[in-house]
């Protein structure tokens, strides 16, 4: 087997990235209605239909004039409204009333807002000065006709489909969501369904997966548990390599029965790393068979999740079509001191408050602490070249 030596974190990520990027591997394109393009990728750049915005507008809610007729006393001539185009010009010491979103009027260059004039009938009086473009949104300020707007490989987040929707789109070019085989392996692993004897604990790493692809933009396909046994795993893995991506998890580490990288070996597969020195995770495996990618996770709760998110999901992204691969980090300020044995990048289940800006570590027993998992919303991340931090200090956080 290929010995490749341990990888620091970012230096796996850089790995896990650069490889699938190389790979070129584009996926194909499909069309789908607005209303289901949320968290899809566009497939081709979007482009504005026209100047945003059209016309130039106002920002405020007062009085269109023109700037060098401040300070004084000017006479209204008219209003207009937003949803309406007025057709009175301003003249010298001339305004018209204006509302917010509305278009500047002719001969108007500025805009002086209602709250700092007075008015008495037909006339204001304001002591403000305002240079030329105040409160005033140019005509194309925001984007230009033909301007990219939503750029291809973007994941189509809220906002991106508001923009979609402003320039029209009523159905939009995607790329296909890459379909992710998840291959639990393990003698004591049970169904969801089965009563557990003492000895064996239900799959719960095939469950946690499949939202962690969907949640990434992938099709989970979950295949039967593997037996620690070379033919069973065999014919498993070799059909989760039909899929974009194959997930193992478990049998990665060094015991007798863990069997996967020997299953990979033998089907000629390409490994370019087998351990990552992180906790939990250490004993990673990625690599490629052919055309496809695929992740041995280690098999204890908290090791596949972690690895899902700071490895598998660079590789969906990717795969799916994505530009980039950001992290999902935060920094946050410890509630309490934090210690740890340095060497690995570790990756603690904690609580983030409601504000989002302090961090608790949760109390765990360890990578298989599934109830500590399930009391935490976030990862806390110690970084390995440091030991301590005092309460109060700030930490970087994986959000989940
Ligand atoms: P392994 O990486 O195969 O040595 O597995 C490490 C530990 O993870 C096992 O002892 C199990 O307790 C746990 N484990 C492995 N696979 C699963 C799974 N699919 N669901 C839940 N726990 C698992
Ligand atoms: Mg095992």
């Amino acid at each position: 087997m290929t010995y490749v030596s341990a990888l620091h974190f970012h230096e796996a990520r850089k790995e896990v990235i650069e490889r699938v990027r190389s790979a070129g591997l584009t996926p194909p394109v499909e069309e789908v209605s607005l209303a289901e393009a949320f968290g899809r990728v566009l497939a081709a750049d979007a482009r504005s239909d026209r100047d945003y915005p059209p016309v130039a507008r106002s920002v405020r809610d007062g009085f269109a004039l023109r700037a060098q007729d401040l300070p004084g006393e000017l006479e209204v001539i008219g209003e207009v409204r937003a949803g309406e185009a007025s057709g009175l010009a301003v003249g010298q010491g001339e305004a018209i009333e204006i509302m917010t979103g509305a278009p500047v009027p002719a001969g108007a260059d500025a805009i002086v807002m209602v709250e700092h004039v007075s008015r008495e009938g037909a006339r204001i009086r304001t002591q403000r000065t305002q240079k030329p473009g105040d409160f005033i949104n140019p005509r194309g300020a925001e984007a230009k006709t033909g301007e990219v707007v939503v750029a291809r490989g973007s994941r189509l987040g809220f906002p991106q489909v508001a923009m979609l929707a402003t320039i029209g789109c009523t159905h939009v070019q995607v790329y296909r969501k890459p379909d992710v085989a998840i291959l639990a392996t393990g003698d004591e692993i049970v169904q969801v369904s089965d009563t557990p004897k003492e000895f064996q604990i239900r799959n719960s790493n095939a469950w946690s997966l499949a939202c962690q692809v969907r949640r990434a933009g992938g099709c989970p396909r979950i295949l039967p548990v593997a037996r620690d046994q070379y033919p069973h795993t065999l014919e498993l893995v070799e059909q989760g390599l039909a899929s974009d991506l194959l997930l193992l998890s478990g049998g990665v580490s060094a015991g007798k029965y863990d069997i996967v990288e020997k299953v990979l070996a033998d089907l000629d597969a390409e490994f370019f790393f087998t351990r990552v020195l992180i906790q939990p995770g250490q004993p990673l495996v990625f690599g490629r068979r052919q055309a496809r990618f695929f992740f041995g996770l280690p098999g204890n709760p908290a090791s596949t999740m972690v690895t899902f998110e700071l490895f598998a999901r660079a590789a969906l992204d990717l795969l799916g079509g994505c530009a980039d691969a950001p992290i999902p980090l935060a920094w946050a300020r410890l509630t309490r001191e934090f210690r740890h044995k340095t060497g690995l990048t570790r990756f603690l289940p904690a609580r983030l408050d409601a504000d989002g800006l302090s961090v608790t570590p949760v109390r765990w027993q360890g990578s298989g602490d599934v109830p500590a998992l399930a009391r935490a919303n976030a990862f806390l991340v110690a970084a390995a070249d440091r030991e301590f931090w005092q309460a109060g200090e700030m930490i970087p956080v994986l959000l989940q």
